[in-house]
C-alpha cells in the first residue's frame, strides 16, 4: 500500500489531465483505451475527439458503416482494433439490448477486449480492483524489482499480473491505474527515465545497481518479413480503380489501388510484360514508374512501388478475382486507405492531406 500511496501522491502533481480521465462512461473510456493501444496519447487525443464526435455513442457506432469508422481511423494502424470495435458495438447494441457490460468478466468477451482493456474499463468505469498492465507497468514494476523474466513470455505475462495484482490499492484501483500509467509516460519513461526527481529512487532496485536501461528484458525478436507490392494508379478520364481489400491479410477493409505482389522489386520493363500477357483491355496506354516507398509494420516491412497508368479507355470488372470500382480521382479523399497509400496521394497532390 505504500508503494500506492506514493504512487498517488505523485500522479496528484504530475498526472495529465486527459478526456476520458473525467468520465465514468464506459464507452468513452473504451474507445480511448482501444486508441492508446498502439498510439502515442498525444496522436491519440485528436483521433478519441474526432471519433467520439462522430460516434458520440455505443447506437452511433453500432449503425455506422464500416467505411466510416475506418476512415475516422485512417492513419492509426492496426485496423482491427477499429473493426472489432465496431463489431462490439453492434453486438451490445443489437445484441445486449445497448447495456455495456458492467463486470470483467463480460467486458472481457467483447470482441478485441483483452485483459489490459477489461481491467482498465473495470476499474476506470466501475471501480473494480482489477490491476492493469500496459508497457508503462510493466516497465515501471520490472525496474523497481529487477525483475529478469521477460516481459512477452507466458511466465513474465503471469509474474507481473500477479505484482501489479499485490500492489494494487483495492480502495482506489481507478485512481492506482491512472497513476501507475501516467508515472511510466511521464517519469520512467523507456530511455530518459527522470530518475533523480523520482519518489521510488531510494528503493528502486534497478536504480540502486545503477541497471535502469537493462528494464525490461524482452524475450527473441520476431524476425520481420519483407514484402513487395506493386500498385496501379489508374488515370482513365480522370477515374481509377480501387478495390477494397480482404480477411486474413494486413489492411482488412481497407482500400487499394490494383495490386501485384512478388518475392522482388519489380522493374517498369517486368511491369510492361505483365500488361501484355495479361492481354487487358486498353488502349493508348502509358506507363511511367512513380514512387517508391518503404512502410514498416509490426511484423513486415513493405517495399511498394507505384506505377502510373494513363489510358484513354480501359474497362476491368475485376483484379486478380477481387471486384474494381471505378472512381473518380476526386472522390479518392472519401474511402479508407492504408498509410502507405495516403502518402502516395499526398506526395502525388490527388488529397490534401488528412
Ligand atoms: S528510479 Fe528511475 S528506474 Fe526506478 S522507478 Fe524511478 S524513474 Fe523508474
Amino acid at each position: 500500500m505504500d508503494f500506492s500511496i506514493q504512487l498517488q501522491a505523485w500522479y496528484s502533481s504530475y498526472g495529465r489531465s486527459l478526456p476520458w480521465r473525467h468520465t465514468k462512461d464506459p464507452y468513452s473510456i473504451w474507445v480511448s483505451e482501444i486508441i492508446l493501444q498502439q498510439t502515442q496519447v498525444k496522436q491519440g487525443l485528436d483521433y478519441y475527439n474526432r471519433f467520439i464526435n462522430s460516434f458520440p455513442n455505443i447506437e452511433a457506432l453500432a449503425v455506422a458503416e464500416q467505411d466510416e469508422v475506418l476512415k475516422l481511423w485512417q492513419g492509426l494502424g492496426y485496423y482491427s482494433r477499429a473493426r472489432n470495435l465496431h463489431a462490439a458495438a453492434q453486438s451490445i447494441f443489437f445484441k445486449q439490448k445497448n447495456v455495456f457490460p458492467k463486470n470483467y468478466k463480460d467486458i472481457l468477451l467483447l470482441k478485441g477486449i483483452g485483459p489490459y482493456t477489461a481491467a482498465a474499463i473495470a476499474s476506470f468505469a466501475f471501480n473494480l480492483p482489477y490491476a492493469v498492465l500496459d508497457g508503462n507497468v510493466y516497465r515501471v514494476l520490472s525496474r523497481l524489482f529487477t525483475i529478469e523474466i521477460p516481459i512477452d513470455s507466458t511466465a513474465g505475462k503471469k509474474h507481473f499480473q500477479e505484482l501489479a495484482n499485490q500492489l494494487l490499492d483495492k480502495r482506489n484501483p481507478a485512481l492506482h491505474n491512472q497513476a501507475i500509467m501516467d508515472f511510466g509516460a511521464i517519469c520512467c519513461t523507456p530511455t530518459s527515465p527522470k530518475c533523480t526527481e523520482c519518489p521510488f529512487q531510494t528503493t528502486c532496485k534497478a536504480y540502486l545497481t545503477n541497471t535502469v536501461i537493462d528494464f525490461p528484458k524482452k524475450g527473441k525478436r520476431t524476425k520481420q518479413r519483407h514484402r513487395y507490392f506493386t500498385f496501379f494508379f489508374f488515370d482513365i478520364h480522370h477515374s481509377t480503380y480501387i478495390n477494397k481489400r480482404g480477411n486474413n491479410d494486413i489492411w482488412t477493409g481497407l482500400y487499394e489501388f490494383p495490386l501485384i505482389e512478388t518475392n522482388q522489386k519489380t522493374s517498369l520493363k517486368e511491369v510492361k510484360k505483365i500488361f501484355l500477357t495479361q492481354n487487358l483491355p486498353y488502349t493508348n496506354i502509358t506507363i511511367k514508374k512513380a514512387t517508391t516507398y518503404k512502410h514498416v509494420l509490426s511484423h513486415q516491412i513493405i517495399h511498394a512501388t507505384f506505377f502510373k497508368v494513363s489510358t484513354n479507355e480501359h474497362k476491368l470488372t475485376h483484379w486478380q478475382q477481387k471486384p474494381l470500382q471505378r472512381i473518380p480521382i476526386s472522390e479518392l479523399q472519401n474511402y479508407p486507405f492504408p498509410q502507405l497509400i495516403i502518402k502516395f496521394l499526398n506526395d502525388n497532390n490527388f488529397i490534401s492531406s488528412k
